[in-house]
């Protein structure tokens, strides 16, 4: 019981740097990984539960506990910094669309990962948000069957979801690595950081001495902190 107190009590100094950091950062930046989706139900891939972590015991992945799942309490924290204006941008390699179900507007993420529930037209690019996720799409083609409404165009829609072998969309990367460089404090929570290119990108510019990274693992907790104790 000792041990938890001298923890928790460590924690909270821990909590009221960050909170001052967010406070004073000219432009905060946030990354997430698998990490943040745990508590919707989601499996992560190195964490107790996670899918690689299952792979290496030679046992079959825990199933995802919930069909439909729902932003978290961290999902929500960053719609809050970001609507009070303490957060510029997200980095996200999740593909499970929380951040815009959350309400995270879609000009100011990077899903470097894709979203499980986005299809984007390969003639001209428009993107396709679904209520559900994509299933059935051509594994080799990623090809989904559906074609752009666009009437001039009338293209084939392609599931935006990469996996291990293939490389991030330019796009996304391009702006996500904009954002690193302009970031004077970059937070990386959910992610062990170990993905190329994605784990480079929190630490561009850091020895400059003008930028300050973060690393947290325990998202929901540290976030009902900063929150309930109104720090910010
Ligand atoms: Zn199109």
């Amino acid at each position: 019981m000792n041990h938890f107190i001298f923890l928790l009590e460590d924690l909270n100094k821990k909590i009221k740097i960050l909170a001052d950091y967010i406070r004073n950062a000219k432009h905060f930046v946030v990354y997430t990984g698998a990490g943040i989706s745990t508590s919707a139900g989601i499996n992560d891939f190195r964490g107790p539960n996670g899918v690689w972590t299952a792979q290496a015991r030679g046992i079959a992945s825990p199933p995802s506990t919930v069909r439909h799942p729902v932003p978290t309490l961290t999902h929500m924290a960053y719609v809050e910094l970001m609507k009070n204006n303490y957060l510029q941008f997200l980095v996200s390699q999740n593909c499970d669309g929380l951040h815009l179900k959350s309400g995270i507007p879609n000009d100011r993420i990077a899903e470097l990962h894709g979203n499980g529930s986005c299809e984007a037209c390969a003639k001209c690019g428009k993107v396709y948000y679904r209520q559900t996720d994509i299933f059935g799409y051509e594994h080799l083609t990623w090809l989904t069957g559906r074609y752009c409404t666009e009437p001039t165009c009338r293209g084939r829609l392609r599931c935006t979801t990469v996996s291990f072998n293939q490389s991030m969309p330019d796009v996304c990367l391009d702006r996500a690595t904009e954002q690193s460089q302009k970031c004077d404090l970059s937070l990386c929570m959910g992610t062990s950081m170990r993905v190329m290119p994605a784990c480079e990108l929190p630490a561009m510019n850091v020895k400059s001495g003008k930028k300050k990274m973060v690393i947290v693992s325990k998202c929901d907790h540290v976030y009902y902190i900063i929150f309930f104790f109104s720090y910010l």
